[in-house]
């Protein structure tokens, strides 16, 4: 599903952030990439999504090699690939409902099909009956819901999380862990980028251990202990 050849990435002249990766995630597994901050958990992220590209190396996803892809081709590659981050990315002048079905109307689906789709999407992460509500009107537990409903819109096949509970309390953390793997339990790859030792653990999958852009361990539902 996703497959990283040799793939190294220098920011500018001399910021180097991965080095030689090589990885290969397979179809609906649950991975989580962990490492400290600095490691290059988020560059990998960016890299699957094109936000940033390879300074060497191939990156195949789901058979597609994305190393050069034109430009035109990103927004393709961004439908089939769900992303959250930290900072919830939400609108704040629209509703839990209109976050969702933003993307959707951009892409050009008629409103009463995108009805059709974001209601059962709203009641898997939980938010039925706060469809109505502005972001600044919900927890930061369920801001993050909303941008995984989003995310889950167009129905991608790969999910990718970048320190998704970074901004929650304990509680919200493993709500949001919880509704990953019900993500992936639905057929979805989740890759799962995090700093928190405890949360991986506690999933007890594929854990990829990172530190100064380079894979250091791979552990097959292993338990990480730094
Ligand atoms: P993580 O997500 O694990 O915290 P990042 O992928 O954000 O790691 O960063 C990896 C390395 O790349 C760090 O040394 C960081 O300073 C550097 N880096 C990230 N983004 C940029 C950028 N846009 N320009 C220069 N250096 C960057």
């Amino acid at each position: 599903m996703i497959q990283f050849k040799n793939v190294s990435k220098i920011y500018g002249d001399n910021h180097p952030a991965l080095h030689n990766v090589n990885l290969h995630i397979r179809p609906k597994e649950f991975v989580s990439i962990i490492g400290r901050s600095g490691a290059g958990k988020s560059t990998f992220a960016k890299m699957l999504i094109a936000q940033e590209r390879p300074s060497e190396g191939e990156i195949i996803v789901g058979g597609w090699d994305i190393t050069k892809i034109r430009n035109d081709e990103v927004p393709f590659l961004r439908r089939q690939i769900g992303v959250v981050f930290q900072d919830f990315n939400l609108l704040f002048n629209k509703t839990v409902e209109e976050n969702v079905s933003f993307a959707l109307e951009v892409a050009g689906m008629q409103k009463q099909k995108i009805r059709q789709v974001v209601q059962p999407i709203l009641k898997i992460v939980g938010l039925q009956g706060k469809e109505g509500r502005y972001p600044n009107e919900v927890s930061g537990g369920e801001m993050q819901r909303v941008a995984i409903a989003r995310a889950l819109a167009h129905r991608p096949k790969i999910f990718i999380a970048d320190e998704p509970t970074g901004n929650l309390d304990t509680i919200n953390a493993q709500e949001i862990v919880d509704l990953l793997k019900k993500i992936n339990e639905f057929g979805t790859t989740v890759v799962l980028m995090t700093h928190d030792r405890d949360m991986v653990n506690s999933l007890r999958r594929r854990v990829i251990v990172m530190d100064h852009g380079e894979v250091v361990n791979d552990l097959e539902s292993g338990k990480y202990t730094l």
